[in-house]
């Protein structure tokens, strides 16, 4: 059955480079299809188990971030709701919704590329992750490939707004 305890992991590697270049891949994606760049991946055991992108504006849904696909993605493909085990690497720090979705996945770790100083967790705005009565579950880590991904939202919102002059 899942483990209520927090499980050990060593600190961040190259692994976490090499995921967090599959979730900027995916944000790519996301902006291919006029969406925020935000891309995630869900690992277990070196294995990539999930993968998403965010797409609320394609999908006409304001959860359509990309932690929840991939969290929806991997649950699916490993048939179960809970991920225990599991890290999810994701291009942007966390929101509030996919916080909460990360805590109820028991995800046991989370690596963030930029941080988001609107609607981040995991200090910028709150740090819900350091609520030990929310959060028994993940152990977090920020800034990895942190200048790539946020160059790549800054270029992006920098073309929407040539685009709507
Ligand atoms: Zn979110």
């Amino acid at each position: 059955m899942t483990s209520e305890k927090p499980i050990d992991l060593p600190a961040p590697g190259l692994g976490d480079e090499y995921f967090m270049r599959e979730a900027i891949s995916l944000a790519r994606a996301a902006e291919c299809l006029g969406e925020v760049p935000v891309g995630a991946v869900v690992v277990l055991d070196g294995r990539i188990v999930g993968r998403g992108f965010n797409s609320p504006i394609g999908e006409h849904d304001p959860t359509a971030h990309a932690e929840i696909a991939a969290l929806r993605d991997a649950a699916r493909n490993l048939g179960n709701y809970r991920l225990p085990g599991c890290e999810l690497y994701v291009t942007l720090e966390p929101c509030a919704m996919c916080a909460g979705a990360i805590m109820h996945a028991r995800i046991s770790r989370v690596i963030y590329g930029a941080r988001d100083p609107k609607t981040g967790v995991h200090g910028s705005v709150v740090d819900l992750f350091g609520v030990e009565r929310l959060n028994h579950h993940a152990s977090v880590a920020g800034g990895i490939l942190a200048d790539e991904c946020s160059a790549m939202l800054s270029a992006f919102f920098a073309g929407r707004r040539r685009k709507a002059q």
